[in-house]
């Protein structure tokens, strides 16, 4: 038998293949690397491997790895994304890129945000690997969640992956989480005229514009939360931050343009772009006179929810002994439970690592996701 690597061997390896996906240009790069890594690991796992590149980014791909069962219907995805954050390197303490272990933590860009995922993955899948599998079995890996969800959209729009059930190995401390808010990220412009101020008549003042920006936003904002709320949610309503404001330069000139960036958080059951087409419209109403512009910083996500009492929530709490929970971050999870699956985001490390200088995972987490992991899979596939 060939020796298959230990998770933290896989997990050495994959932080040293630097994958940020980033808007930024100059900070992007491609998730090649790691996807031919755990491609190699899953053909010696007997998975049938299928690396796409995306449509639109040739140095970008998604992995779809596949085990088939006497029964093809039903089954198994285990997903993650590759890709991770960029990281400012003066402000770690060890190497981004090196797996480093100290006092019980695992530290590496990706170590819980999450490549973390894969190596426990793949172990969990490797203690099964000589057995027939009554149901298919699917890793996926996908390009560029951090920055497009490229790699989502484009399985979404292929239609795949398909099974009963999806874990999105996100980290949730092992606490299953079944819902989040969408998450959309807008700026707002208003195209005044700069004139000398003594004679507000010589321009168009944008400030004053932003103005009635503000508070037409500040009334839809609290119109939103009367018509929509869930309990479930630390915070209840959805939300609507103003989050900076950048406009003129002199007080003796009327100040000719304004850009407000702002952070708008919906809850699951309502669509973002109707959400957004409203706010255009009143905040275009508002400018009354002087043109105001709205456009999204990024393609917004969507909000997500599965049943609270479906087969897969329960048995992750069942495995976990943690009770489903919500969470305001955004996920790959809407792409997968719009292609019918049960989805549930389920992964070792917390969020608060995630995207923080020294990013961790406790030693202590990994066998226990491991042990899930297998759990799950001979629950699903054997
Ligand atoms: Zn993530």
């Amino acid at each position: 038998m060939v020796p298959f690597p230990e998770p933290l061997e896989m997990l050495r390896t994959l932080i040293g293949e630097p994958s940020i996906s980033s808007t930024d240009p100059t900070r992007d790069q491609s998730n090649l690397p790691v996807i031919h890594h755990l491609a190699t690991w899953l053909e010696a796992l007997g998975f049938d491997v299928e690396v796409t590149a995306l449509a639109n980014k040739p140095a970008k791909a998604n992995l779809v790895a596949h085990r088939e069962g006497r029964d093809e219907t039903d089954g198994l995805v285990l997903a993650g994304h590759t890709d991770t954050v960029p990281c400012d390197d003066a402000l770690w303490q060890v190497d981004p890129f090196k797996l480093t272990e100290r006092e019980g933590h695992l530290h590496g860009l990706g170590a819980c945000d999450m490549k973390g995922f894969f190596p426990l993955a793949l172990a969990a899948v490797a203690e099964h690997r000589h057995r027939e599998l009554r149901k298919p079995l699917t890793i996926v890996a996908t390009a560029d969640e951090e920055s497009s969800m490229d790699g989502a959209r484009a399985l979404a729009a292929q239609g795949r992956p398909k099974a009963a059930a999806a874990v999105i190995g996100e980290p949730t401390g092992m606490a299953p989480v079944r819902a989040h808010k969408g998450v959309a990220m807008l700026a707002i412009r208003a195209q005044g005229a700069s004139g000398h101020s003594s004679n507000p008549a010589l321009g168009d003042n944008a400030l004053e514009a932003m103005h009635r920006v503000m508070g037409a936003l500040l009334a839809f904002r609290a119109e939103l939360a009367e018509r929509h709320a869930d309990a479930s949610f630390d915070v209840a309503a959805p939300t609507l931050n103003l989050g900076c404001l950048h406009a003129g330069d002199n007080p003796n000139r009327i100040c000719g343009h304004a850009e407000l960036l702002i952070d708008l958080r919906v809850l699951p059951g309502m669509d973002t772009a109707t959400v957004i087409d409203e706010l255009r419209a009143r905040v275009e109403a508002a400018g009354a006179g002087t043109p105001v512009a709205v456009r999204t910083l990024f393609t917004p996500v969507t909000p997500y929810q599965t049943p609270a009492d479906g087969p897969l929530v329960k048995t992750l709490e069942a495995l976990s002994g943690q009770s489903a929970r919500t969470v305001a971050f955004g996920t790959e999870a809407p792409f997968f439970q719009e292609l019918g699956m049960e989805t549930v985001v389920f992964g070792a490390g917390s969020i608060d690592q995630a995207h923080q200088p020294d990013e961790f995972v406790h030693i202590g987490q990994l066998e226990p996701m491991r042990n899930a992991l297998s759990a799950l899979v001979a629950r699903y596939c054997l």
